[in-house]
């Protein structure tokens, strides 16, 4: 019954995984379609940092970009420049989130939510960060 549950969630964590895989891909490609060049279906995560709203849903990544772009271009410095406007409470408090890859897990967080000197992907709920776990598995001779 327990692993009908969590299948969809693994299905999920399998997609974001292949989202980034393809975007580190267009990135090093230095074609100049840049966001062009992301799928029109592809999907991310987002969280909103509202405290009374919370909400976290899926957005295509390549609106998320478009929107990024179009927030840094007047000032570029300003810290409200990486959060978009939330769908739910229609204010400026949305950023791109990670849906943590443990299945046991799963729940959506902001990226980089651990601070500044620690992996963005580091859950804060159970601690796993996917980038720390691949480079331990490098190490150890993998
Ligand atoms: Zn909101
Ligand atoms: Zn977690």
């Amino acid at each position: 019954m327990e692993d009908s549950k969590k299948k969809p969630v693994m299905i999920g964590v399998i997609v974001v995984c292949l989202g980034v895989a393809a975007l580190v891909t267009y990135m090093r490609s230095g074609d100049d379609s840049g966001i062009g060049g992301i799928s029109a279906n592809e999907m991310r995560w987002v969280k909103c940092n509202n405290p009374a709203c919370k909400a976290e849903y899926e957005m295509g990544t390549r609106k998320y970009y478009e929107d990024l772009t179009a927030n840094m271009n007047p000032n570029p410095m300003a810290t409200s420049a990486t959060a978009l406007t939330c769908k739910e409470c229609n204010k400026r408090s949305l950023y791109g989130a990670i849906k943590c890859a443990n299945p046991d897990c799963g729940i959506v967080f902001i990226e980089g939510i651990s601070g500044p000197d620690d992996h963005p992907d580091r859950c804060p709920d159970c601690g796993k960060s996917e980038t720390q776990e691949s480079r331990k598995r490098r190490l150890s001779g993998g």
